[in-house]
């Protein structure tokens, strides 16, 4: 009687399960995708799976054939994969299937070698939750790395120099029709001649003619070339003519807290990297300090080399401000791109205006921006420049006294430099040495 009630119980049991089970392949799956996008980047293949809410997933990648396999758990497909763009990606072809009955399998078929990377997007105004499988190219990837290895400890320090407005936009007008955008374009070519001519600096100019380039594009710029510090100049206007005097300005707190915000949007854009790290897969607490740690990291080192240029400017301008001002300008507003902009002064001053159109003066004040920047990057160069290095054996000087028994090709040998480079930096004449004698062992 017992035995019978349990089997009954049993059977019942069942039955509800494989009730449950049935809805659930059909019906409850937590997520669904929704749609396949796909889009070809230089050095990545991006496939994005629109989703209905957020998944836990995970990437294989096997081989023989290529494919990349995307399980997603708890999951169907309401997309049509077959009408997916794949022309020049490396994807062949998309196929999907239904893996340990619930979870929703996606195959790539791929035809070159990749490096999938993949992370998920939350909701937003724009898009729902959505899963980004970045593709990267392998033989891209490995030039990289071995660039990156030949510089390794001597790379350039790269300044994006963005000469303001351009084009349909020409700023600032001053007397004689004295354009703001003509201004600062004569200003940012010569700070990147003064630039090009210095060993250990790779300038890059964000604007080089009469053009127009969106602010968002301008930070983008010069995150793509990886700069260590974005300039732009601007020169000012005022509807009072008196006045004048250049200044520095670097981000406020409140506009790094709203570019912060906007890197933590989850924008497909912009949610990509801050300071190296990704930021799509981490926590939103996690991600929110990160982006915090690389924006102050950012501003402080905008104050810095503000403090310098301002300082430099001094010498040769009225200044506005002694000290960096900061406000909420667009262009500055890279979390991971130290950014300074420079007015160099009011065009609607006459004065002022007389003395920026005249090449002189444009070559002076470049002179000066060179000089702060200079300035700064001589004493805090970021580890792995040229700079650096040459800092770095500034200050390993060794003094060495002579002993019984040494010679100066001996000596030369044993610290790896010439017995030139020994006598030079000693100013001897002679390889005579005695002992006791110090002498100063130069750098390699
Ligand atoms: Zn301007």
């Amino acid at each position: 009687m017992l035995l019978n009630r349990i089997l009954k119980a049993r059977s019942l049991f069942t039955t509800c399960m494989l009730l449950l089970w049935s809805i659930g392949t059909q019906q409850l799956h937590a997520a669904t995708v929704k749609d396949v996008r796909l889009w070809r980047a230089p050095d990545h293949t991006r496939v994005v799976l629109d989703l209905s809410a957020p998944v836990s997933h995970k990437v294989i990648t096997l081989a023989n054939p290529n494919r990349i396999v995307i399980d997603i758990d708890d999951s169907s497909l309401q997309a049509n994969t077959q009408s997916v763009d794949l022309q020049n990606s490396p994807v062949r072809r998309i196929r999907t299937g239904i893996k340990d009955k619930n979870d929703l399998r996606v195959v790539l078929d791929i035809n070159s070698q990749v490096k999938p990377r993949s992370f998920l997007l939350k909701a937003n105004q724009q898009y729902g939750d959505r899963l980004v499988i970045d593709l990267y190219d392998k033989e891209k990837q490995a030039n990289k790395v071995i660039k990156h290895v030949n510089d390794q400890d001597r790379r350039d320090i790269v300044i994006a120099i963005d000469a303001g407005h351009g084009g349909e936009d020409p700023g600032a007008s001053g007397p004689n029709r004295l354009r703001e955008k003509h201004v600062v374009l004569a200003i940012a070519k010569e700070l990147n001649y003064l630039l090009k001519q210095t060993k250990g600096y790779k300038p890059v100019m964000i604007r080089t003619g009469d053009y127009y380039v969106g602010l968002q594009k301008r930070r983008e710029l010069a995150r793509k070339a990886q700069a260590d510090l974005m300039v732009s100049i601007h020169a000012d206007a005022f509807r009072d003519h008196r006045a004048h005097g250049a200044s520095v300005y670097a981000l406020s707190r409140k506009g790094a807290s709203s570019a912060m915000a906007k890197v933590l949007a989850d924008d497909a854009n912009d949610s990509d990297l801050v300071g190296g790290v990704s930021l799509g897969d981490k926590d939103d607490v996690l991600a929110g300090v990160l982006a915090d740690l690389s924006m102050s990291a950012s501003l402080d080192a905008s104050l810095q080399v503000g403090g310098d240029v301002v300082r430099h400017m001094g010498k040769i301008a009225r200044l506005h401000s002694k000290r960096v001002e900061q406000a909420n300008f667009s262009v500055l507003r890279s979390p991971d791109v130290p950014s300074i902009l420079v007015e160099t002064g009011f065009i609607s001053n006459p004065g002022e205006a007389k003395k920026l159109a005249t090449k002189e003066y444009q070559r002076k004040m470049a002179r000066a921006i060179f000089n702060g920047i200079s300035n700064h990057f001589s004493q805090s160069p970021p580890p792995d420049t040229y700079l650096a290095w040459q800092k770095r054996n500034r200050e390993t000087v060794v003094e060495y006294t002579i002993a019984r028994g040494d010679t100066l090709s001996g000596i030369a040998q044993r610290y790896e430099v010439s017995v030139a480079s020994i006598l030079k930096q000693n100013d001897l004449s002679s390889s005579m040495i005695r002992v006791g004698q110090k002498i100063i062992i130069p750098s390699t």
